[in-house]
């Protein structure tokens, strides 16, 4: 595959490295394709290492879908060893826990996020309970981090995470590349947006045309009676 690469990626392949993957592929003569966001997220770039081995790329996380059950099993040997007292390494103390961790976004399987359009710290509580009722993680594009409604490891998109949950719920979202770079392998898209000429609508399986005010409570009434029913 012949491929016309910028200075400022071709520079990180001739240092074994590239940026963030999006997909990775093998041509016919084994080379490595890889498939990254380039220019601002504006185009996606296929680039090749040609030259030098060993080839190597950097994947975001939760972007591959697990290829399970694996088919490879590997041969356990077992090994004897001696290891000296002195060479133990650290000894613990004492161990303290910190808070528990709230679900980690990749790895949930539902994700609400949200945009720009739900406008305030007290209304961005709606995302978090409508995650809550859902047992769902929380999400968010870039100005709700940059208001401090959510924490920058909330932020989903070409600089933030990628997911591919069974449902993610976009709720005041416009829908532009950088955003939905990170959601769009999810599997089942809700969208909710005032507008309806929204580019998020293109990636959603069911969009909402209305404030979020008036659908986001109503859906949370509805699923908490549903759970206590
Ligand atoms: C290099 C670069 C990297 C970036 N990386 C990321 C990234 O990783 N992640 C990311 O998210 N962004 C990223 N951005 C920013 C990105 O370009 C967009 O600015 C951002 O995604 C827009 O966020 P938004 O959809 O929340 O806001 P907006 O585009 O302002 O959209 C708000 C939406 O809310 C709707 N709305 C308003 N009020 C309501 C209401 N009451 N009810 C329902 N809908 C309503 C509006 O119709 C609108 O569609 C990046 C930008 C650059 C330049």
């Amino acid at each position: 595959m012949g491929v016309e690469l910028a200075p400022r990626i071709a520079a990180k392949v001739r240092t074994g490295l590239s940026a963030h993957c999006i997909d990775l592929r093998l041509d016919r003569e084994g080379r490595l394709l890889q498939v990254v966001p380039g220019w601002g997220g504006g185009v996606v770039a296929t680039i090749t290492c040609p030259d030098h081995r060993p080839q190597m790329a950097t994947v975001m996380p939760g972007i591959m879908k697990i290829i399970a059950p694996l088919e490879r099993e590997g041969e356990i040997k077992e090994v004897a060893f001696e290891l000296p007292d002195g060479d133990l390494g650290p000894e613990v103390v004492e161990i303290k826990r910190g808070e528990p961790e709230k679900l980690p976004l990749e790895k949930a399987e539902v994700v609400i996020a949200g945009g720009w359009g739900i406008g305030n710290r007290e209304d961005w509580r709606m995302i978090e309970d409508l995650a809550t009722a859902l047992g769902g993680a929380v999400g968010a594009t870039r100005p709700p981090v940059d208001e401090g409604w959510a924490e920058e490891g909330q932020m989903i998109g070409q600089s933030g995470k990628t997911v591919r949950p069974n449902l993610y719920i976009a709720i005041g979202i416009s829908g532009l590349m950088h955003h939905v770079v990170g959601m769009d392998r999810s599997k089942h898209v809700i969208s909710i947006n005032k507008d309806p000429h929204a580019d998020i609508f293109e990636v959603s399986d069911v969009m909402a045309v209305e404030d979020f005010r008036k659908i986001v409570p109503l859906l949370i009434k509805e699923i908490r009676s549903r759970l206590e029913g």
